[in-house]
């Protein structure tokens, strides 16, 4: 089984870094920042180290419940497969996995809108990894997605306040999960270890469509299904 490329490795580990209140009172900072520690919308984003071989690719014991934060951001920013690395995007869109706690069918609603923080995956690794996750989805629904427009939405991480006692201080306030949208208030608060991506445009794909893709280009285009139809089996 491939170790996923987001996955976190074996010593690769936060680099814990001082922070404080950024000057203007709006958000944190790191005491010695460098601009790469910020993304294109300013967030401020965790230190991690890498452990890659000379070909950029993740080495080392994987952890295989934690995902690294710089690989999980190149991947969705550059819609990139969260497995292989390459390219993920087919002929029309993206495709993602998700996992739908509702046991009785699809909430109507879902998942046009949806925010992830779930990478796409290609063509060639999605059957797979479909596979996979269906198995371990436990009382939800692992149901693959292809979104048309998938686009940054926002970032997770872990969220810090002033403290009362003294501007200088940061507090940790909440939460690690929650994914705060670009231009909300709170954003300059974050210490972002996830970028999550709002899709657009989507549509359920039926699983027994999935058996026929093993290289990228090949995958039919999937075909529209009301979002409210309960998964097959
Ligand atoms: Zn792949």
């Amino acid at each position: 089984m491939p170790v996923p490329y987001i996955t976190l490795r074996q010593y690769e580990r936060e680099v814990l870094s001082p922070l404080k209140v950024r000057r203007d009172g709006r958000g944190i900072c790191y005491v010695n920042e460098q601009p790469p520690d910020r993304d294109r919308h300013g967030v401020l984003w965790m230190r991690y180290l890498q452990a890659l071989d000379i070909d950029g690719m993740p080495v080392g014991v994987p952890e295989w419940s934690q995902t690294h934060p710089v690989r999980q951001r190149r991947a969705s920013q550059q819609l990139l497969c969260q497995v292989c690395s390459l390219p993920a995007r087919a002929d029309d869109g993206c495709f993602f996995l998700e996992v739908c706690s509702g046991e009785n069918g699809l909430p109507a609603e879902w998942p046009e809108g949806h925010v992830t923080t779930e990478p796409p995956l290609c063509p060639a690794c999605l059957p797979t990894e479909a596979e996979q996750r269906r198995q371990l989805a436990g009382l939800g629904q692992a149901v693959v997605v292809m979104a048309a427009t998938p686009r940054p939405y926002g970032v997770a991480g872990v969220l810090f306040s002033a403290a009362p006692s003294g501007r200088r201080r940061v507090a940790l306030e909440e939460t690690i999960g929650d994914v705060v949208p670009y231009g909300d208030s709170r954003i300059g608060w974050m210490l972002a270890s996830r970028l999550a991506l709002r899709l657009t445009d989507v549509r359920v794909v039926p699983p027994d469509s999935l058996t026929t893709a093993r290289r990228p280009g090949t995958f039919p285009a999937a075909r529209a299904q009301p979002a409210h139809v309960p998964e097959e089996r």
